[in-house]
C-alpha cells in the first residue's frame, strides 16, 4: 500500500502517482483542505482531510496528517512531488519518524532494498541507489522526469478530520504578497543579465539592472548574492533557483559553480564578464570579457545608448 501526497494545481503530483504505482500494490492519495482535485485522481482511494483551523498551508500539520493516514492504511511508502513544497514536507516526515527519505527519484524497482534512480547535482547525473527500509520509504518524484498519471475517477473518496495539536499550526501561510516584477520573467526571458558576488553589494546591482533594462531582459543572481541578502531568492539562477534557457546569458562576477551552471546550461549563448580568466565559468562561456564588471557593464550600456541615439 502506497500513499501519495497531492499538491493542488501541480502536475508533478500525478508523476508521483506513477512512481508510487511502480512500487506495486494499491495507491491511495491524500488531499488536505479541499476535495477539488479528488474526482480525477485515478487511485484506489482518495483521503480528504479537513480542519477549520487549516486556513493556509501548514507544513507541520500536513506532515502530521500524512503520517496519521499512512499509519491507518498501513502504507509502506509515502510519495510526493519533488517540488520545493513536496521535498520540504517529506523532509519533515523523515525528521519526525526517522524513516529514510530519497528525493528526486525518476524510477523505482520494488524489493528489499528498494532500487532507485535519482537525479543528482541539478540534473548533471543519475544515481542508482539502494534504499534499506525498515517500515516505510519516503520518496519524492523528480519534476517532469516521470510520466504523468492520466486522470480518471478514484475508487473511493473518504473524508476525515485529522488529529492536530495547536503546535502543528504554528507555522502556516497567513498571507501572500505578489513579487514585484520588472515585467520580464526570469524563466521566460530571452536575455538574462546575472550578477554574482563580484557585484559587491545590493546597490552594485544598479549597473546589472541598467543593462538588463536596455536589452529588454531579466535580472538574475547567484546564490552567493541571495545568501548575502542583496537580492531575493526569486532572482536566483541555479540548481536551487530558477532554470533558465535564454538566447543570451550574461553572468557578471559569477564564478560558475556547478550548482549555478545547472540552472543556466539551457542558455543558447553565454557571455561571461569576470576579472579572473581562470574562473570556471570560462569553460562554459561562448564569449568572455576579462575585466572589472563595474567598468565593463556600464561601458556596454553606454555603447548601447549611444548606438540608439539616447
Ligand atoms: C546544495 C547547493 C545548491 C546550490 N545552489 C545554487 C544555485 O542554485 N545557484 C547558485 O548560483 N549557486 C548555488 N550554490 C552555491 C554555489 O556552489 C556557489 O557558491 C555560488 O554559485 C557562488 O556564487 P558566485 O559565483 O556569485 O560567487 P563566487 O564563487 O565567490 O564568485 C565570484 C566571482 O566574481 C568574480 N569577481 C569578483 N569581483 C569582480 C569584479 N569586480 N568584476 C568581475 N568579476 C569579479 C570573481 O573572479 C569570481 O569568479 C549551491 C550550493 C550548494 C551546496
Amino acid at each position: 500500500m502506497n500513499l501519495v501526497l497531492i499538491e493542488l494545481g501541480d502536475d508533478v503530483s500525478r508523476q508521483a502517482i506513477t512512481l508510487a504505482r511502480a512500487l506495486g500494490g494499491p495507491v491511495h492519495a491524500l488531499l488536505v483542505g479541499s476535495a477539488d482535485a479528488a474526482a480525477d485522481l485515478a487511485v484506489d482511494t482518495v483521503h480528504v482531510a479537513s480542519d477549520a483551523r487549516l486556513t493556509g498551508y501548514a507544513p507541520d500539520a500536513v506532515a502530521r496528517i500524512a503520517v496519521e493516514i499512512a499509519d491507518r492504511i498501513g502504507a509502506t511508502a509515502i510519495v510526493a512531488a519533488g517540488t520545493e513544497r513536496g521535498n520540504d514536507l517529506v523532509a519533515r516526515i523523515a525528521a519526525d519518524t526517522g524513516e529514510p527519505f530519497a528525493a528526486g527519484c525518476i524510477a523505482v524497482e520494488p524489493g528489499a532494498p528498494l532500487t532507485l534512480t535519482r537525479v543528482r547535482w541539478g540534473g548533471s547525473l543519475l544515481e542508482e541507489a539502494r534504499l534499506h527500509v525498515a517500515r516505510r520509504a519516503l520518496l519524492t518524484a523528480a519534476p517532469h522526469a516521470v510520466a504523468t498519471d492520466p486522470p480518471g475517477a478514484p475508487g473511493a473518496v473518504e473524508h476525515f478530520t485529522p488529529t492536530l495539536d495547536d503546535a502543528d499550526l504554528v507555522v502556516m501561510v497567513r498571507d501572500r504578497v505578489a513579487a514585484a516584477s520588472g515585467g520580464v520573467s526570469l524563466a521566460d526571458a530571452d536575455v538574462v543579465v546575472t550578477g554574482g558576488r563580484g557585484v559587491g553589494s545590493a546597490e552594485g546591482f544598479a549597473v546589472i539592472e541598467e543593462l538588463a533594462g536596455l536589452l529588454g531582459g531579466a535580472v538574475g543572481c547567484s546564490r552567493a548574492v541571495t545568501m548575502a541578502g542583496w537580492r531575493s531568492h526569486n532572482d536566483q539562477v541555479g540548481q536551487t533557483g530558477t532554470k533558465i534557457s535564454p538566447e543570451i546569458y550574461i553572468p557578471c562576477g559569477v564564478s560558475g559553480a556547478t550548482q549555478h551552471i545547472a540552472g543556466c546550461k539551457g542558455a543558447k549563448r553565454i557571455l561571461a564578464i569576470n576579472k579572473d580568466p581562470e574562473a570556471p565559468i570560462m569553460t562554459t562561456a561562448d564569449y568572455a570579457v576579462i575585466g572589472d564588471l563595474h567598468e565593463v557593464v556600464p561601458a556596454i550600456s553606454a555603447e548601447l545608448r549611444r548606438r540608439r541615439g539616447g
